[in-house]
């Protein structure tokens, strides 16, 4: 039986206002590269294809891209695959073998290769029906891997778009590359968020690397004062007070206003309060983002020396569709926490972000890094870390492991704090520390942060980079 692909409804936005954060020359070559790319495309779709519509950075970059795709005039779309939990589940485990890191054992079961064939089989026949063959598809992951060779046979351009990778590959994630090469070698372009990324086996001319972005405009990176900060996160549940003047209120992509409602779940439940010096990771709960190293850390070479509470922020779980481990890493991390002494810990709180209204959740976490006087993001692995970006441009002070995209983003001492080795404590720790005793370093690293990304990992980069590769692909085809 052929599945239904849910689609994700998105409205159009102008890429205008980005003229006021570009220079001149800048926002030109945007805007033409923009409005040839849709003259081109005429009247063919993008269709954007990928495994959850919530959560995680490959969603959240195909929030902002298509509204801007469409105002520009190209028919942009977004289409979410469907599986069950043994499906998700492999797909978890392969996330992390492309990582290099052997999960439950690093083989490839025959069951779970036919369980994946099968499942994406039928989301083809779905999809088959849906897509015209003169269309582009741009699949997102390895969850959609093995629909490429289905497209391909329909007629399609397919893009394949890796958001994952590892430094230096071993074998755990060369046998992984191999289980999905049949599949990603059909595609007529594969692209990668950096250059050592890039799989052996892969024909290097039909690979291209973009940096992952992030919108300014978004409720999640829009800018925000000091009381309004303030009033959100008390408003949530997370601050004890200090809403002092300030409104909790965010403004909607249309430009509407409206006002954070929702509650926070708070571990423990007492609210943190509002004048504590705060540092603050925001992340899936997912044992590569370490959440007991970063509280670990905290309590063992942070709290004893520096005032100030810990957040790790994540969404509410059961809310990410297609990670089923969420549960039992956030059980980890409260065990852990009940371990630690009564001293420390009511300094260390875990933030469960309500994401019952994405916009919502996106103005809570953009309260959250704008009020740390620290963010941290002490992944072991990460291809890019948009949590790292995002407090870039809030000129935030981020300390990060040298690990994956991470190093691409921060110049250590420049523009951020990296950590050579993700697993050394006592060196993450005492990036925050120092950072929180010398407020003029933070707010230096803080501005070349900001003056990075918007160099670097802004929307209009990206969105550029992937108009010239559908113009390619198109051009090939005719
Ligand atoms: N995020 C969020 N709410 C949460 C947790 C994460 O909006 O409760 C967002 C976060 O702000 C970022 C994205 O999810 O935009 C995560 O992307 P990242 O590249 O950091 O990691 P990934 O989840 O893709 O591994």
């Amino acid at each position: 039986m052929p599945l239904e692909l849910s689609t994700v409804a998105l409205s159009s936005a102008a890429i205008e206002p980005f003229r006021e954060l570009l220079e001149a020359a800048e926002w030109q070559t945007f805007a033409r590269t923009m409005r040839e790319a849709a003259a081109q495309l005429h009247d063919r779709t993008i269709w954007n294809i990928n495994s959850t519509a919530h959560g995680g950075g490959v969603a959240e970059m195909l929030a902002w891209e298509i509204p801007y795709e469409r105002g520009v005039g190209m028919d942009s779309r977004w289409l979410v695959i469907e599986g069950d939990t043994g499906f998700f589940t492999f797909t978890k485990r392969l996330h992390a073998l492309l990582h290099g890191v052997a999960a439950d054992g690093s083989t490839i079961t025959q069951a779970e290769q036919a369980g994946y064939a099968q499942t994406l089989a039928r989301n083809a026949q779905a999809l088959i029906g849906r897509v015209r063959s003169a269309d582009v598809v741009i699949l997102h992951d390895p969850q959609t891997a093995g629909l490429i060779p289905h497209l391909v046979r329909h007629g399609c351009r397919v893009v394949w778009r890796c958001h994952i990778g590892v430094d230096q590959p071993n074998q755990v994630a060369r046998d992984a590359w191999q289980f999905l090469l049949p599949a990603v070698g059909a595609a007529h372009a594969t692209v990668f968020s950096r250059r050592a990324y890039i799989w052996e086996g892969l024909d290097r001319r039909k690979v291209k690397i973009i940096y992952p972005a992030i919108d300014a405009f978004t409720p999640k990176n829009q800018e925000m004062d000091g009381k309004t900060v303030a009033a959100v996160l008390h408003t949530t549940g997370i601050l004890a007070d200090g809403a002092a003047g300030g409104e909790p209120t965010f403004r909607r992509r249309d430009g509407s206003p409206v006002r954070v409602q929702r509650a926070t779940e708070l571990f423990p439940e007492t609210r943190i309060p509002a004048d504590a010096p705060l540092v603050v990771q925001v992340s899936r709960w997912d044992r590569l983002k370490d959440p007991r190293g970063v509280m670990d850390g905290f309590a063992e070479f942070v709290a004893p020396k520096v005032d100030g509470h810990l957040v790790l922020a994540g969404p509410g779980v059961s809310a990410v569709a297609d990670d089923p481990e969420e549960p039992a890493v956030l059980r980890e991390v409260q065990d852990r926490w009940h371990r630690l002494s009564p001293s420390v810990r009511e300094r260390i709180h875990l933030a469960r972000l309500p994401m019952d209204d994405q916009d919502e959740n996106a103005a809570i976490v953009n309260a959250l890094q704008r009020g740390a006087r620290v963010v941290v993001q002490k992944s072991i692995r990460e291809g890019f870390g948009l949590t790292v970006a995002e407090a870039m441009w809030k000129a935030r002070p981020v300390v990060a492991s040298r690990v994956g995209g991470i190093q691409d983003q921060i110049q250590d001492k420049m523009s951020g704090r990296l950590i050579d080795d993700p697993n050394d404590l006592a060196a993450f720790g005492a990036a925050i520390v120092e950072l929180l005793d010398h407020p003029a370093d933070a707010e230096r690293l803080g501005a070349g942060a900001k003056a990075r990304v918007r160099r670097e990992f802004l929307a209009p980069q990206l969105l550029m980079e992937q108009a010239q590769l559908v113009g390619r692909l198109l051009r090939s085809a005719e």
